[in-house]
């Protein structure tokens, strides 16, 4: 297995059941995270980078069965933050450093292209140093334009599986893997820094599905991959499914970074939250992104996408001290950088 892991260090390729011996078995794990932080260093050195997370509202017109805010979930006390509240959080992370801001939020019909081309318009003037990353689902490709337009820099949307049969089980029949891909091009084609993803042991999930996640990744190249456990929520239909493996998710992070050395990869809060000491056991398997919470603390336990979710009770000062500590403890450097991918 350690010839294996070699050669996926050397081609960046693997067949598919190759794949699938790897996740499977998960073998030699230390072997994989020694030489995925190897390859971390070599791109990023010791850099962590912190990214400034505004997750702006809980509104979402999907039903996605594993997701807290959901739309049949009526037990959401749903929110959304205006435009100067927006700005405030920025003002806020911008005071503390962070030159990345990413405004997350379920897909919310209040927030027309009008007004998100307006909201980036003015964090951009406000703050040209900074980057600016959106995650707000799915749009049409003109839509997405406008929003590159307006100087958006970067674009999360996970792929949630790139299992077909998978998809269907973890979506409503409106909702296509086809879509969702076709999403992904879009914003790749427009130039947008691009990012996808999935999530470890979610229902129905098997390890040929994994193995499909990584020869999607290997053909569609993106520049970031948000990989976390499935964490369950208690008011969706995936209520009692139990949550994803902390170990392959953290196996997947080191595939990933021999896959793609130079990609951006998050040590998610859902890591952290499956896991006490999740972040670091991220980083310390290839991951380089942590994504700390600005938004108000009054509305942080509302944006619940699953149960016990980390840091919602702390101020934003005090999530990045407590990050900062975490990445030092592990001989790590939080950046405040913009920590844009660089060119292998
Ligand atoms: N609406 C946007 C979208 O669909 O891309 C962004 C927000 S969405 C809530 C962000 C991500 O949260 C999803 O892509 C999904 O992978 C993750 N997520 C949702 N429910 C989850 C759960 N129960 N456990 C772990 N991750 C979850």
């Amino acid at each position: 297995m350690r010839l294996l892991i070699d050669r996926l260090e050397r081609e960046r390729r693997l067949e598919k059941e190759e794949w699938m011996a790897l996740i499977g078995e998960l073998p030699e794990a230390e072997y994989l995270f020694a030489k995925a932080r190897a390859a971390a260093k070599r791109q990023y050195g010791t850099a962590v980078y912190a990214r400034g997370l505004i997750e702006f509202t809980n509104y979402c017109k999907n039903n996605c069965f594993y997701c807290g805010i959901r739309r049949d979930n009526a037990n959401v006390d749903r929110y959304r933050l205006d435009e100067a509240e927006i700005m405030d959080c920025c003002k806020t992370g911008y005071a503390l450093g962070f030159r990345t801001f990413v405004l997350q939020g379920g897909e919310d019909p209040y927030y027309t292209d009008e007004k998100l081309e307006r909201l980036v318009w003015r964090i951009k003037a406000s703050y040209p140093d900074c980057a600016l990353t959106l995650s707000v689902g799915e749009m049409s490709k003109e839509s997405y334009q406008r929003l590159f337009d307006a100087g958006a820099d970067r674009y999360l949307l996970r792929h949630e599986t790139a299992d077909e049969r998978h998809y269907r089980r973890l979506h409503p029949k409106e909702l296509s893997l086809n879509a969702r891909k076709a999403c992904l091009l879009a914003l790749q084609e427009i130039g947008f820094q691009t990012g996808c993803g999935f999530m470890v042991g979610s229902p129905g999930q098997t390890v040929e599905s994994l193995a499909e996640d990584m020869l999607f990744i290997t053909e569609f190249g993106p520049q970031m991959v948000g990989v976390g456990p499935f964490v369950p929520h208690h008011d969706t239909p995936f209520a009692k499914h139990p949550k994803g493996s902390v170990e392959r998710t953290l196996y997947m992070i080191g595939l990933l970074r021999l896959l793609k050395p130079a990609l951006l990869l998050p040590a998610t809060t859902a890591l952290g939250t499956a896991d006490a000491n999740g972040r670091e056991r991220g980083v310390l398997a290839g991951a380089n992104v942590v994504m700390p919470n600005l938004s108000p603390i009054g509305v942080r336990k509302k944006y619940a996408l699953y149960d016990d979710k980390i840091c919602t009770g702390e101020e934003a000062a005090e999530c990045l001290a407590g990050l900062r500590r975490r990445m030092e403890g592990i001989g790590y450097a939080l950046s405040m950088e913009r920590g844009d991918p660089v060119k292998e």
